[in-house]
């Protein structure tokens, strides 16, 4: 598995509020190249299959729904080390506890909605990469 690449969301609360270009700005600043991006919305089906590990969760309801509520842009980036490097420069899930100078401390308005994902694992960038991408759209 390889460990230079992630997978990321920039969520509908931050293409909403007109984001997008400022946090691929952070993202191209911060070292990771683009290696496939596009504007797509999420079915009701997508959502539930991405976040399906927390189906248990009280919180899974209104994720599903806030994760369709509008357009996202997908993308994966390139870097060294880029799991854990964006996982960093995302900060914490909650934006209350997220680093001075993260894109949910700067962008996120609460724990659920948030601005960006960022895959947790080598394994979960692969998984989470294909489920929105073709090979032939990764560059
Ligand atoms: N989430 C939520 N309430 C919670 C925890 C998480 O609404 O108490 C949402 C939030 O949008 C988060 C997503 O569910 O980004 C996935 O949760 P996870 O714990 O995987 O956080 P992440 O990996 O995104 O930091
Ligand atoms: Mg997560």
């Amino acid at each position: 598995m390889r460990t230079d690449r992630t997978f990321t969301m920039l969520k509908p609360d931050a293409v909403e509020k007109g984001h997008i270009g400022a946090i691929l700005e952070k993202i191209n600043a911060s070292g990771f190249r683009i290696v496939a991006m596009k504007l797509t919305q999420m079915t009701t089906q997508d959502a539930k299959e991405f976040y399906a590990v927390h189906s248990e969760r009280p919180f899974y309801g209104e994720l599903v729904e806030y994760m369709t509520r509008g357009p996202i842009v997908a993308a994966i980036l390139e870097k060294e080390n880029a799991v854990e490097d964006f996982r960093t420069l995302i900060g914490a899930t909650n934006p209350a506890d997220a680093a001075e100078g993260t894109i949910r401390k700067l962008y996120a308005a609460s724990i659920g909605e948030n601005a960006v994902h960022g895959s947790d694992s080598d394994e979960n960038a692969a998984i989470e990469s294909a489920f929105h991408f073709a090979g032939r759209e990764m560059f």
